[in-house]
């Protein structure tokens, strides 16, 4: 494909974080940024062109379609075909196809088992009666999460014995579900790549992330010796999932390091918080190559910028304290401009990078 020029418009369905580092990025190479979402947020400070609109409003997003040269998405959970009958007018990247693989745990699972990749043991869950099943083929402790529009630790409970199905079932507000076998891990990473529309694919070096309450807390790298043991494999079958899906942009795929290999626990067709160290510690960021890819341009250099990098979430109350972070010199400090920091909402984030 030719190159959009500097000037043309990147449409962003959502306004959280992501669009708005996104359009940070677009406006650093000279595109401009239009947000569609139904409602503002963090991208809306960045970013004056926007579009109120529902995720299904074809005749909203025929009007944005006319508006934008090319639309990307900052998250997976809008419904696939409305934005299938975007992809008609304006193109989509990362595809509707990698968007409907990515939304559906069950989807995603089998696709990935196609590739060669391996998932923890898992069954689909329809209803209450399949739960008993599952437990029963599965055993405990186990995981239950809701088969679509889970993030961030939400649609998620822990199952210690089966005497906890019933508790485990309301508290994911019912089917359908997967459950999962839990993996006794002692380190998760993620593997993170761009592709171009040609098929050139670079990857990052993968992030160790630490998580909290199911949020993910810290990324740090290089990552220690049992996920660099890793690497190659999680970042081949990456490589695989991209070019199945002919996907064009950032994908990003997370995984437990198993005893016998990495263990696919979930992938995400966009940029990724686990990426955020990127913006200072890569010599490209995330945000700047999923731009380049999207827009046809080159893709940049990956390679870390300095010996060890670290990324920290600011989660609710954390972010109070940014004055002390601003004051530390060795700090790239990020907030995301939202006001309300009620509990588990990620409102910022910092970045440490050692040179020396
Ligand atoms: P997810 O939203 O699926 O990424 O889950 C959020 C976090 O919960 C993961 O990053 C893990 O720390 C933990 N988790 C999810 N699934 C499993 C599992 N099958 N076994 C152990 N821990 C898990």
């Amino acid at each position: 494909m030719t190159a959009l020029p500097p000037g043309s418009t990147i449409g962003i369905l959502g306004s959280g974080q992501l669009g708005r580092m996104i359009a940070i990025a677009a406006a650093q190479l000279g595109y401009r940024a239009h947000v569609y979402a139904p409602e503002t947020g963090p991208a809306n400070d960045v970013c004056p062109v926007f579009t109120r609109g529902a995720y299904d409003d074809d005749q909203a997003l025929a009007t944005f379609a006319r508006a934008v040269d090319v639309v990307t998405y900052e998250f997976e959970n809008v419904a696939a075909p409305p934005i299938a009958r975007l992809a008609e007018q304006v193109p989509v990247r990362p595809s509707v196809r990698s968007l409907e693989v990515a939304q559906d745990r069950v989807a995603e699972k089998r696709f990935v088992e196609t590739l060669g990749g391996r998932p923890a043991p898992w069954k689909p869950v329809a209803d209450r009666a399949t739960l008993d099943g599952a437990i029963a083929a599965i055993g405990t402790p186990a995981i239950l999460k809701t088969t679509r529009f889970g993030y961030d630790g939400k649609g998620q409970a822990r199952l210690s014995s089966p005497a906890d199905a019933d508790a485990a079932w309301q508290a994911i507000g019912g089917g359908p579900a997967v459950l999962e076998g839990f993996v006794p891990f002692d380190h998760e990473f993620s593997i993170l790549l761009v592709r171009a529309p040609d098929g050139v694919s670079v990857g990052y070096p993968p992030p160790h992330n630490v998580h909290k309450n199911g949020i993910l807390d810290t990324s740090t790298l290089p990552a220690p010796a049992p996920v660099a043991a890793q690497w190659t494999e999680a970042a081949a079958l990456a490589g695989r999932v991209a070019d199945a899906l002919d996907h064009v942009g950032v994908l990003t795929l997370e995984f437990f390091v198993g005893a016998d290999g990495p263990v696919f626990n979930e992938m995400a067709p966009r940029v990724h918080n686990s990426g955020h160290w990127s913006i200072e510690g890569a010599e490209t960021s995330q945000f700047e190559n999923h731009v380049r890819a999207i827009c046809g341009l080159p893709l940049g250099p990956t390679r870390l910028t300095g010996r060890e990098v670290r990324m920290t979430n600011l989660i609710g109350d954390d972010a109070a304290r940014w004055a002390d972070h601003v004051a530390d010199p060795g700090l790239h400090l990020h907030l995301y401009g939202k006001h309300e920091a009620r509990a588990g909402r990620k409102m910022g984030h910092w970045t440490r990078v050692l040179r020396d």
